[in-house]
Formats: C-alpha cells, structure tokens, sequence
C-alpha cells in the first residue's frame, strides 16, 4: 500500500548540495515526489511502501552531506497524491537562492579517493563534487551556476557534462566540476622556469620546503607561503621578509597523526580540527617545532590540508608540518591575483606555485579555539562565510559597518543576517579598499539593497566614515552594547540582560576609553551598572605597543608620582629617558585619555610582571599572560562597587614579586581575581535587578581561563551564562550587533 510523508529538515541545509542527496536518497528508496528549499529549510514530500519511506528517513541523517548539519527532522503522514516521479523544485525567487551561497567546503573523502582511482582524475588538484569544493571564493553572481562563477572560462568536457547532468551523480550541478581533460591546472615558477605538470611541480616544491626554502602556493581564497615548521631560520626570514615580527604563524600538519604528536588535542579539538570547514585551529604545544613559529606561547595555531593539493603535497613532503601563513605583506589583504603574487611574493619565496582559476571573494583561512569544552570562532572567514546567522527580528535593509580594526561587516536579509568574510584593519589603504569592494560585491551578489546603516559611536572609525557618507538613516551604537548585542543575537536573546562587555578599546558614552563595563541591557538600549576605574592611557593607542606604559599608569595612580624611585626594580630594562617622559606625560595629562579598559588592565598586569613589557603585535600582553598561568584557587583583593579599583591586586602582585613567587602563580591568581570580580559584580547587579541571564562578549573573553572559570562559577545554578561560539567575540563579531540593535530599533519604531 502507498503511503505519503511530509518531511521538515531544518539546520544549515541550504547551498550545502542538501536537495541533490535528497533526490539520489528518494531514488535509492524508490520514493516518488518532490523537494524544496522553503524560508525554514527543506521540505521533502515522499510517497511509497512503509518500509521504504521509513528506510528514507532514518538514512537522513547519516548520509547527509559532510557541510550540513541537521538541527531538526519533522515528519507526518499526509495523504497520498500519487505522484509519477520525484522532482527537484527549484527556489522560485531570488530571495530563497541568496541564502543558497555556500562557504567553501573542504574536499571529502569521495573526491580523495576519485584521485586515486578514476582516469580522468588521478592527482587532478581541482577534483571536487557536490559535497566539498570552492563556493564563495568562485562566486560572482546569483543564481548559483558555472556561468556566474570563475569556472566560466573552463568548458565542461562531454564526461564532466554527463555527471553535471545526471541527478544520480555525486557531481549533479556541482558548478566547480572539473577534471584534468577540461578543468584548470597549476603552473610553478620556478627560475625562469613556467612547470605545468602536477607531478613535477609537488615533486620541486616538496625539493624546496626539504631545502629549507620558502614557497608561494595559491590556496582557496588567497596565497600562502609555505616553509618548513622545523627550521627557525627560515621561519625567521619569513618574518623578516613578511614584515611580520611576533604574530604567530599558522601551521598545516600532514594529518591528524603528525598533528597529535606536537600538539595536544581533546575531543572537542579534534572535532573543530577535522571538521569540514578545517580551520586555523588553536591548539597547546605537546613537543617543539620550530621557536619562531609561535613566539614565548604554549599554543600555536594549526591545521589540517582542506584542498586537494595539500593533500598531492604532503603524500610525497617528508616533513609532517609546513608553516602556512597568509600570503601578504605586514597587514595587507592576503594577495589573490596571479600577476600580484609573482610581483610581491615573488620576491620573498624561491617558487610561486599558482593555478588558473581566478579567486573572486578573497578569504583568508579562519582561526577558531575550543574553550570550556565549545568551539569559538575567532576569525570568521574560509568555510564559515558567508553563512547566515538567524535571527528573531526582521533585519531587512540594515547594513551594519563594523568596527575598525579586524572588521566584518554584516548585512540583513529576511531575519538573516550575512556577515562578510573577515576584511581586517582598516586604517591600512588596501584593506579599506577590499572593505568597500567587498561591501559593493554583498549588496550585488545578495541583492541587497541599503535602507538603514548601522555603525560605532566612534566618529573617527573609518567604518563609521563610509557608513556616514551613504546618506541613509544612521543607528550609532555604543561599541561594547554592540559586542553584547552580537552575543544576543547569537543566541536569539531578546529581553533585558546582565551584560558584560571585556575587550580592549570602544568609545564611551562619557567620551571616555570603555573596555571594562557591566552592563544590564536589552537590544535597545543600556544601562551602565559597573566599570574598572578610570586611568589615564599614556600616548593613546601607543599603549598596545608599550604596555609598560599601562603599568606606569597604574602604578601612578595608585603609588603616587615617586614611583620611578620607590618601584625602580619594575622598570628594570626600560630607557629612564622614556619612562621619565610618560610620567610627565600623565603628570601634565597631555595625550592620556582616560580608560577603563580591562585589556589595558592585562597589559599593564602583563608588563608588570615583565611576560611583555614591549608588545610585536595586537594583544600579546593578555596572550602571554594567560600562556603563562599556572593554575591556582588564590586571588588577590580588590575594591567592588559601580567603580572597580585596583590598587589592592596592585600591591598584592608586587609583595609576591618581592618574594619571588613564580610568575605563572601570580598571573593565575590575577585571572583568578578579574573572575572573583565579575561574580560579585554579577550577584550585585542580579539582586538588585533580579535578572539571570548574564551574557559575556568582548575580546577579552578570548582568554580561555576567563571564559571557563567565568562560566563554571555562574552556571551553577542561579543563572544562565551566554557567550560567542559562531561569531567573534572581537571587533570581528560587532557588525553583528550593530545589525541586532538597528533592527530591535527599527521595529520598535525608533528609526
Ligand atoms: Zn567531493
Ligand atoms: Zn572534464
Ligand atoms: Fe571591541
């Protein structure tokens, strides 16, 4: 007998070849009806016997493509409509297909082994099927198809055709299809040599990394360079060369063996790590690779190869890891055009390995972290853009700027919100230029139309430049309401929260630097509750780059203007010249807007202790300080209230530093306090407002010992503990936020 189903698949099932695997499944199980995108997910209506309907729907979630991930599978019987055949139903409006933009998907196991055994495609570097392959990289226009992607130039060969055409082929509308009669190739300079074969270019590059040389490599959304992980020479050219002093270096291990001998790697890691999105993985160092890599940290960030020619790669490369950094020089935009990458990176490597195939959408590769037991996306780019994020409110229309310095900006569509791919610091030219083109190429590609713009509070961020010259109804948030905000609407939150909003530098409704700030807010609006005490920032943002000038302040202001002599031996190592200079600096208060920053607190603790007195590169202070810390149950005192001092945790630090208490003990029991503090601050403010969900956001909460003891000492019982995992909690997540709080305003009719 026949019966029919109505099946609901709801999750991340769009643009992710969900509908394709839908059909072959139908067909397996000899279903007829039909498929379709519908504004929740698919919807499937199926119609056959008992046993293959049930067959159906059990084998959903196990068969289904490695880049979707199912969140909800609803099914009822329905009544019969004796359909003759199952169906595809194409998205009918333009509005359905922008939510089909798909991030890129790392290659899956099929296409691997298709590079082993099929003719056409043995060690063919652009193999890639309807479940794994180059997606927003390749994209130019909607509907998604060949056409409007940089495949255009390369004609199917009648082979590619037939399983571009056969709905029962792994490569059904695979647009990116390709093999070696008909698709791109790579080219390796090398010497005034132009090598075309496959073979011979891994074969020399394997050569020049055994060397000890660096290498050029077109990736997915830009170029690498590539050398040796065990030769800090090198690695120390590369940093010279790259204009890069002490920022960490990613690494790519040969797989996940080679990679769980260096490093550590728990179940949650494991899973982010070899996942199909792979990204720059945060992970703490079991055996050493070369110094330089990732300098004076436990961790290093690493992963695993995503394309096929990572894989081509290190079948033949006799070293297990390879530094791959972005291809770019200091804090340009990673390069992606071919010309461009022989001109610059030309220069620094001995090989430019490149290919064909035009890169449209640069992405550079993302970098996430577990903490307490949960995946944090820490740089939102390759794989995960642009992928939306739901929301409760109606988003429409609302372009939200960003922040300035690792800016996303962020779009909504519907109750989506589509953040861009990570563009970087935009007070460098090139960057604010791929900002504006990205941004003009979003509006395009999702037919996105701007009525509303969101932006920071700050007038001299560029973002809120451009967002300010576009001459359309303008929300300004405050920075840290914002980071709150992104959180929220992570995590569909829309009522009245404690919010506490930890990172580096936002402006302040009082002109004044915030950073340190209990908030209880809602998507609309904020209340201040309680901030670290003001202190004065000598020489601005100089401050990132000189944290010993944070310690000076600090000591200052609580030790008095003597301090130079009473606390000498703190200074050790500094020119007194300069020292002497900020003290009269902060003295005169010129150049010393004042802050309550909590990462200018960790700097100025960081420098205290002497793990960073000078800073290479954006918050190596609180990295190191928390690289450092051993475990403690101890804390030191400090003065709660709306206004938080700290001159007692001052004190504390420096009598163990006169006892020599280890380092690593002090900077735990300083983490210990800034814990200690946000649980008073939160009871506090939870008595007095009775409210008990406490959401936390901020860069600062990049610190793993912050979130875990923050989260573990609250999540007791009382309250509920909210904090970032798909989006940054960095600047890179607050076009989130913004988004968040012009459409609450918009639909409470406050715009
Ligand atoms: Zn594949
Ligand atoms: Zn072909
Ligand atoms: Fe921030």
């Amino acid at each position: 007998m026949i019966e029919a189903k109505e099946v609901k698949i709801t999750g991340l099932v769009q643009g992710v070849g969900f509908r394709p695997f839908i059909y072959r499944l139908a067909h397996k199980h000899h279903l007829k009806g039909f498929v379709e995108n519908n504004n929740l997910g698919v919807r499937v209506i199926v119609e056959g016997n008992k046993d293959d309907l049930n067959n159906f729907t059990n084998d959903i979630i196990p068969e289904s493509p490695q880049a979707s991930s199912i969140e909800h599978i609803n099914s009822k019987e329905i009544t019969v409509r004796h359909f003759d055949s199952f169906v595809i139903e194409k998205s009918t409006s333009v509005s359905d297909a922008v939510t089909e933009v798909s991030p890129d998907i790392s290659v899956c196991p099929d296409c691997l082994n298709d590079m082993k055994h099929q003719e056409r495609r043995i060690d063919y570097p652009f193999t890639n099927c309807t479940n794994c392959g180059p997606r927003f990289t390749i994209i130019k226009d909607l509907p998604y198809d060949r056409a409007k992607t940089t495949m255009l130039e390369f004609e199917m060969c009648p082979e590619c055709k037939k399983e571009y055409t056969n709905v029962l082929d792994r490569r059904f509308h695979a647009q990116p299809v390709a093999c070696k009669n008909c698709g791109p190739e790579y080219t390796l300079y090398y010497k005034g040599q132009m090598i075309k074969e496959i073979d011979t270019i891994t074969d020399l590059c394997c050569n020049l990394l055994e060397q000890n040389k660096i290498v050029a490599i077109k990736g997915l959304g830009g170029y690498h360079l590539a050398c040796s992980a065990f030769h800090d020479k090198t690695i120390r050219q590369l940093r010279e060369q790259k204009n890069r002093e002490g920022k960490p270096f990613a690494l790519m291990f040969r797989d996940l063996n080679a990679a769980e001998e260096y490093l550590f790697i728990d179940k949650e890691e494991k899973e982010l790590l070899t996942g199909w999105r792979k990204p720059i993985t945060l992970l703490k160092i079991k055996k050493e690779l070369a110094p330089s890599i990732s300098i004076n940290l436990n961790t290093v960030g690493a992963m695993l190869p995503y394309m096929p020619f990572h894989y081509l790669l290190f079948d033949k490369l006799n070293i297990p890891a390879i530094v791959l950094t972005s291809g770019n020089i200091s804090d340009e935009p990673i390069v992606i055009n071919n010309d461009e990458a022989l001109e610059k990176l030309g220069n620094i490597s001995e090989a430019v390995i490149t290919y064909n195939r035009d890169i449209h959408n640069r992405t550079d590769d993302s970098v996430a972290m577990v903490a307490n037991k949960k995946s944090r996306v820490i740089r939102r780019s390759r794989s995960y853009a642009p992928s939306p994020v739901r929301l409760n409110l109606d988003a429409e229309g609302i372009f939200a700027a960003g922040a300035e310095l690792v800016n996303c900006f962020c779009i909504g569509k519907g109750n989506q919100a589509i953040m861009s791919q990570h563009i970087g610091d935009l007070k460098n030219l090139e960057t604010l230029d791929f900002y504006t083109e990205s941004a003009q190429r979003f509006e395009r590609l999702f037919r996105f139309k701007p009525e509303v713009v969101a932006c920071d509070m700050h007038p001299d961020y560029l973002s809120t430049r451009y967002a300010k010259r576009l001459g359309l109804p303008i929300v300004e948030t405050q920075h840290h309401h914002a980071h709150i905000a992104s959180c929220m609407a992570e995590h569909k939150l829309d009522e009245d929260v404690i919010g506490l909003s930890f990172d580096g530098t936002g402006y302040g409704d009082d002109g004044y630097i915030w950073g340190g700030e209990f908030f209880i807010c809602n998507l609309n609006d904020y209340e201040r509750m309680a901030h670290f005490e003001y202190i004065p920032q000598p020489g601005g943002d100089l401050v990132t780059k000189q944290p010993w000038r944070m310690m000076l302040s600090y000591l200052y202001h609580y030790f008095g203007h003597d301090v130079l002599t009473t606390h000498a031996r703190l200074f050790n190592g500094l020119p007194s010249r300069e020292t002497e200079m900020v003290l009269s600096m902060i003295e005169k208060k010129i150049n010393c807007p004042l802050t309550s920053s909590a990462g200018r607190l960790f700097d100025a603790v960081a420098a205290l202790i002497d793990v960073c007195k000078t800073a290479a590169y954006h918050a190596e202070p609180p990295m190191r300080l928390e690289s450092v810390a051993t475990d403690s149950a101890l804390h030191y005192s400090y003065e709660s209230g709306s206004v938080i001092k700290m001159k007692k945790t001052f004190e504390g630090i420096i009598d163990d530093l006169n006892q020599h208490v280890d380092t690593g003990m002090i900077s735990g029991k300083f983490h210990n306090t800034v814990v200690s503090i946000i649980v008073d601050q939160v009871r506090r403010i939870s008595e007095q407002t009775k409210i008990k969900k406490v959401v936390l956001s901020g860069g600062s909460f990049q610190n793993r010992i912050l979130l875990k003891k923050v989260e573990d000492t609250l999540n007791d019982s009382t309250f509920a503990i909210f904090s970032q995992s798909d989006v940054p909690s960095n600047d890179g997540g607050i076009a989130l936020g913004q988004l968040a709080i012009a459409a609450k305003r918009r639909a409470l009719g406050l715009i």
